[in-house]
């Protein structure tokens, strides 16, 4: 199979394609479409077959739930067994936005959406061709990032027919995604709620709506399931090895990638210097604002690892809570295989 790509223009998406992808939603297919955070490989969240299907397309364990998208307050409640005050005033305050709230699941919900968990994780996102699609197809869509599993979340529908064209029926290409960094996790079945997964929504902003957010429990083994899929230790990776780094020990560390003698590529935020510069094989200089970030980082690592680097110098971000979600996933992405 070879997935059928779409054109869809966000400021004006075409009923057409939308019809059509919803009714490839409705049969149990798969449409990868774009999100604000990052492109999603969406199934009918109701249907347990279209959603196995996912698990398979994306060779992802089945412990790890799916987020289920939805139109609006009214499209969670029907998934969620309670709603209790605090979802009811972040989703007011962050719908629709990277904000995904976990609460208790109603029956209708399948074992594959959850992994087996009493609890469901629902979001309304912002992206118009996700909206125009979750109302196209009239259903909730069940969906993670659309990569195959461990490796990094696209941002473009280039890069999600490069890993999975083959493997989805529909791809909407919308254009690249803006936040670019998965949604901020938020899980409301813990007294108090507990912050799953760092995101571009700030713990700040957040707390100024539920107060103090408990953080999640470290495993005591290792190589244990987490708690939620997007704390496994590697993951949004690139096929290149990562590095974090100071940037205190950025020139020494450039100097000896640039000996190993295979393709180097860097991302700072810090001016680099020329010497430096001159050893990589590729440089992209991100901005210093955690936001604007965010937005280019799983881009730039796409085309690092287009541009053959083996290996990817990373200069740390800087301190402060709102790189929290682009400290997480480089820390993953840094993470031994
Ligand atoms: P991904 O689809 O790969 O972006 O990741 C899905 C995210 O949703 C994970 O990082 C989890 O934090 C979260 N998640 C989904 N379902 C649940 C659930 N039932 N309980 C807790 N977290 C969940
Ligand atoms: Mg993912």
């Amino acid at each position: 199979m070879t997935a059928r790509l779409l054109t869809v223009d966000p400021a004006r998406p075409d009923p057409d394609a939308l019809a059509e992808a919803g009714a490839v939603l409705r049969a149990g297919g798969l449409v990868a479409f774009p999100t604000e955070t990052v492109y999603g490989l969406g199934a009918y969240a109701l249907d347990e077959a279209a959603v196995r299907r996912i698990f398979a397309a994306k060779g992802r364990p089945s412990f790890n739930p799916l987020i289920a998208h939805v139109a609006d307050i009214a499209g969670a409640r029907a998934l969620a067994a309670e709603w209790p005050p605090l979802a009811q005033a972040l989703a007011e305050r962050f719908w629709p936005g990277p904000l995904t709230l976990v609460l208790p699941k109603r029956p209708i919900v399948p074992d594959a959406v959850t992994a087996g968990r009493a609890s469901v994780a629902l979001r309304v996102p912002a992206h118009p061709v996700a909206r125009a699609l979750i109302a196209a197809a009239g259903i909730p869509l069940a969906a993670p990032s659309a990569n195959r599993f461990t490796e990094l979340s696209p941002v473009t529908a280039q890069q999600v027919a490069r890993g999975l064209g083959d493997r989805v029926d529909v791809i909407l290409d919308g254009g690249r995604t803006s936040v670019g960094i998965e949604s901020t996790v938020v899980d409301l079945t813990t007294s108090p709620p507990t912050l799953l997964r760092p995101g571009t929504i700030t713990r700040a902003a957040l707390e100024a709506v539920t107060g103090p957010l408990a953080s999640p429990a470290e495993p005591e083994d290792e190589e244990a399931p987490r708690a939620a899929p997007g704390m496994i230790a590697r993951h949004y990776a690139p096929r290149a090895v990562v590095r974090l780094l100071d940037g205190d020990d950025f020139a020494d560390a450039v100097a000896a990638a640039a000996d190993r003698d295979a393709p180097v590529g860097a991302v700072t935020w810090s001016p680099l210097a020329a010497m430096s510069a001159a050893l990589l094989d590729a440089h992209h200089r991100l901005p210093a604002e955690a936001v604007a970030y965010a937005a280019r980082l799983y881009d730039t690592l796409h085309a690092l690892d287009d541009a053959g680097c083996r290996e990817v110098l990373v200069e740390r971000p800087p301190e402060g809570a709102e790189w929290d979600g682009v400290r997480d996933r480089l820390t993953r992405a840094a993470h031994p295989a």
